[in-house]
């Protein structure tokens, strides 16, 4: 089950990061960036009782008289957006893409919903129940941005150059990255999954893809030179543990691509993947049918199925493999 804390600290002169535990679903890092009287967060926590938190948490560094007047959001998944309105007065900025993806993701309110009247015996209710069960969106109300850009977008807080691009289609349809170049930070969004020898995460989950894009996103952090890398999930990352990221995620495309021109499905190429345990360390390998699945429909020229049947065929690979090691 979900612990429900998470680590704040500082990791840069004025650059903060928000850690809840690092492995599951909805947990995000978060950042806060404050200089000279400004402050702005980078990422917002999943529900409204996390998104307080992590207020009272900044606001216990802030400098007196200074208070968060900006939010930039790295895209439009609920786990790092929906926090933001414990701070309704602030600037919420992000992509102009994943403004259009808010409009097809569920609000909070459905996500509760769907959450309270899915049978918990069913394969996709109990995933759901287990996985999610932890958040309350009953009084989150939807997130709109204020402000949004395609492109380069460049941002101050006080005397610190905040340097935000946006993403062509990988993890989302309107993912951006943010590089705080006189900070040698970078923080990532999903692009990134972290894990590490000592603090192992999660298989990423790519929802929009092609993979190459994601690995292009990687590539262009790593030529930003910056040594901190806070992932959109798990561990903080050096730059060697995100050029192994970026070995993994070609592992992954390159299996991919090849079990397509074998002729096997994407579900069997996720199984094939999940089997040949190249990363028996993540968490979550019911992640790489989403992750493939993607790939696939990017090498098919077809369309994403609807969420729910995406979850329930991962909720089904998860129990089987419950039931195997049981
Ligand atoms: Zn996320």
């Amino acid at each position: 089950m979900t612990t429900r804390t998470a680590n704040f600290h500082s990791i840069a002169d004025g650059i903060y990061a928000w850690q809840p535990q690092q492995r599951g679903w909805g947990l995000a890092n978060c950042g806060l960036v404050t200089d000279g009287g400004r402050a702005l967060w980078i990422d917002t926590p999943y529900d409204r009782t996390l998104a307080a938190e992590f207020l009272r948490r900044t606001r216990a560094v802030l400098a007196p008289g200074t208070e968060v007047d900006r939010i930039v959001v790295t895209h439009a998944n609920g786990d790092h957006l929906w926090g933001a309105g414990v701070l309704p007065d602030a600037e919420v900025i992000t992509t102009r893409e994943a403004l259009h993806h808010i409009a097809y993701e569920p609000t909070p309110e459905q996500q509760q919903a769907l959450l309270q009247n899915l049978d918990k015996d069913g394969d996709t209710g109990a995933y759901l129940h287990e996985h999610f069960g932890c958040f309350n969106w009953a009084d989150t109300p939807p997130v709109v941005p204020d402000t949004v850009f395609t492109g380069e977008l460049e941002l101050r807080v006080g005397s610190i150059p905040v340097q935000v691009s946006s993403l062509p289609s990988a993890h989302t349809s309107g993912d951006l990255t943010v590089h705080l170049p006189t900070r040698s930070t970078v923080f990532t969004g999903d692009v990134v999954f972290g894990s590490t020898a000592e603090h192992p995460g999660d298989h990423p989950v790519h929802w929009a893809g092609p993979l190459g894009n994601v690995i292009d996103a990687v590539e262009r952090l790593l030529d930003t030179g910056a040594e901190t890398v806070v992932p959109g999930h798990g561990p903080l990352l050096t730059r060697a543990d995100l050029r192994a990221h970026a070995g993994y995620l070609r592992y992954v495309r390159d299996r991919a691509h090849a079990l397509h021109a074998a002729g096997r499905t994407a579900a069997e190429a996720a199984r094939a993947v999940i089997d040949e345990a190249r990363y028996p360390e993540l968490g979550l390998p019911e992640r790489l049918l989403v992750t493939i699945g993607t790939e696939y429909q990017h090498l098919d020229g077809t369309e994403p199925p609807a969420m729910l049947e995406v979850v329930g065929r991962m909720a089904h690979l998860a129990r089987q493999r419950e039931a195997r090691t049981a």
